[in-house]
Formats: C-alpha cells, sequence, structure tokens
C-alpha cells in the first residue's frame, strides 16, 4: 500500500534524479549536429526532426572535393556534439579542420559498414585497350601496359590513396547504412528521443526502398543498347552497380583531378565508337568540357544530374529522396528518347 509519505520519498527521488541529470542528457535540447555536405545534413534532419539543430559545412550545389574550410566551419565543430562525415578520404581537408578547432564530440562515419567499391575508371573505362584496333595512336599513357601507370584504379603496389570510391550515397540501398550509423548515434546523444529516431528511421528506410524499386523499375525499361552514361567526373559507380547502367567520365575519382588531352580524345572517341547519344553535366562544377565534348560528338546534354550536392529549396533536388528521383528520371527520359 502506498501510504502518503512514501509517495511524497518516491516524488523527491524522482526530482532528486532529474537534477543529478547532466544537461546534455536533457531531450529537451536539441543536439547539435555538424554535417560535411548536404546530402548527410538531410538525412540527419530526416531522422532527428526537431531534436536537432544541423549546420551542413558544404551547402547546396556545393564541391565537397575542392571545398576550402572558414574559420566558421571550425566554430561550428567545437560547439557539435555529433559530427557526420561521409569517410572512404570524400572530405580531404576534414582533418586539418578537425585540429583546428575544439570537437569533443563524437565523429560518426556515414559509411561504416558499407562494402566500398574499388575505384574501376580504369577497368571500365580501358576495356577497349584489349580489342587491338588500333587505338594506340596517341595514347601511350594507356598502352596495354599502360594500367600501372594509372595509380588510383591500380593498388598492386599499395598505393591505394584514392583507390575506393567514396561516392557510396548514390546507392539507396548503402544509403540506409548511412541512416543507421546517424540513428545509432542520434540515440546514443539523446537517448529520451530514442524511440523518435528509431520510428523516423523505419519510415526513411521504407521511403528508400520503395524509390530503390521505382527506380529499377525505370531502368529495367530502357533498351540495352543504351545503358552507358557520359557525366563529368566518376561518381556514379555506386548507382550504375545497382541498376545496370554503366557511367563514364573524363574527369576521374575526385573534381579535383583535370582530365587530361588523351583521356577527353579516349571519351570523344568512345562516344562515338558506342554510339552514345547523350552526355550529362553536374550540378557542381565547370561544365564546359562536357559542352565540349557534346558539341564534338553530336551527343545531347542529357540534362543535369546531382552527383554529390543537392540543390537550393527551389530545385530539383532539395532532399537526398528528391536528388535520386530526379538523377534517375533525368538519365531514364534521355537514354529511353
Ligand atoms: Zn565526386
Amino acid at each position: 500500500m502506498l501510504t502518503r509519505r512514501s509517495l511524497l520519498t518516491s516524488v523527491a527521488a524522482v526530482f532528486a534524479l532529474a537534477l543529478c541529470l547532466p544537461d546534455t542528457a536533457r531531450s529537451d535540447r536539441p543536439i547539435p549536429v555538424v554535417a560535411t555536405f548536404s546530402i548527410l545534413g538531410d538525412m540527419v534532419k530526416q531522422i532527428g526532426g526537431e531534436h536537432v539543430v544541423v549546420t551542413t559545412l558544404v551547402g547546396p550545389d556545393g564541391d565537397t572535393h575542392m571545398y576550402q574550410p572558414t574559420p566558421a566551419d571550425a566554430r561550428a565543430i567545437s560547439e557539435a556534439r555529433i559530427l557526420v562525415v561521409n569517410g572512404l578520404q570524400f572530405e580531404g581537408w576534414l582533418d586539418r579542420l578537425i585540429e583546428a578547432s575544439d570537437f569533443r564530440g563524437v565523429q560518426v562515419v556515414a559509411t561504416d559498414g558499407i562494402e566500398p567499391m574499388a575505384y574501376g575508371h580504369g577497368a571500365d573505362a580501358h576495356a577497349e585497350d584489349d580489342d587491338h584496333d588500333g587505338h594506340a595512336e596517341g595514347d601511350d599513357r594507356h598502352g596495354h601496359d599502360g594500367h600501372d601507370t594509372h595509380a588510383e584504379g591500380d593498388d598492386h603496389d599499395g598505393h591505394d590513396h584514392g583507390a575506393l570510391d567514396p561516392h557510396v550515397w548514390q546507392s539507396l540501398r548503402d544509403a540506409a547504412v548511412y541512416v543507421d550509423n546517424i540513428t545509432a548515434a542520434l540515440a546514443r546523444a539523446d537517448p529520451g528521443n530514442a524511440g523518435v529516431f528509431y520510428r523516423n528511421r523505419a519510415a526513411y528506410v521504407d521511403a528508400l526502398k520503395a524509390l530503390d524499386t521505382r527506380i529499377s523499375e525505370i531502368v529495367a525499361g530502357l533498351p540495352a543498347e543504351s545503358r552507358t552514361v557520359v557525366t563529368s567526373h566518376d561518381a556514379f559507380a555506386y548507382f550504375g552497380r545497382d541498376y545496370g547502367l554503366t557511367f563514364i567520365a573524363p574527369q576521374g575519382l575526385s573534381t579535383e583531378s583535370e582530365a587530361s588531352a588523351q583521356d577527353v580524345v579516349r571519351l570523344i572517341r568512345q562516344i562515338r565508337d558506342d554510339g552514345i547519344r547523350a552526355v550529362f553535366i553536374e550540378n557542381i562544377g565547370d561544365p564546359r568540357l562536357l559542352k565540349r565534348i557534346a558539341d564534338e560528338t553530336g551527343a545531347v546534354i542529357g540534362g543535369t544530374l546531382y552527383p554529390g550536392a543537392l540543390s537550393g529549396p527551389d530545385g530539383p533536388a532539395p532532399t537526398y529522396l528528391d536528388m535520386m528521383r530526379h538523377n534517375a528520371t533525368t538519365l531514364a527520359r534521355a537514354l529511353a528518347s
């Protein structure tokens, strides 16, 4: 039987417990989170809702490869309890930024647990090296033993810097791993709202799966001879793996690398030889090279793809799901015509 006295004691005990909780465990204060780029920022907002305040370092239409951090970024990281990064060397500037800050929170590597793809640029774009039909002129860098000079694609010598493709978010299936890593970190930081985060996660993963199914259906309808896509840089290998498309590009894995004249000549030849009819520009970076390639080959510009940054709120890709939907429908429209 609960006496008045013991009830009062219990109430006092609850108050005492509440007072003992550190500030950071109270769930009425949103968790300050920093995300390195817009896709991660969107995912954190989808899972955290009103319980997070998200600062995104590289915003809409920004190029994370080429980003130069600011003092404001260091301040944001100093105040963050959680820092969400892609990993796989996508944010080459991150370590120095963290060193320049007073970060004492938890770093979440969103790609932890995925199976990274080796950078396949060498294997795909150089397939014609094997057909012995006189493509060698002007091309000594990429002759039959040319793979050894292509360090990014081949790590036989143990030089594996940049050998793993960081653009994992281009797989809706792998994106579920990003979401799991983010959800677990939020739940640890704010256990009182863990139930909310896991409910949001479940709904979001359902949406990822539904869109994945939809894109599979869209791509399944494309003709078999119309499944090679030209983009500015090699950002779509995971998308290509999931849906059976081949992506080729004059630039490598990062927008930091310049396309060599030989790479451009090779690509133009491949577009002509394979009858590729559409090339796609990207929302980040400079479209001039792709426009020149289109002019020289007679290929059309099939539209704008979003390799690694969302659009602004009024653009076609203000969220990650919108971005993936936009990329798929843009590709399908151009390849089907
Ligand atoms: Zn990229």
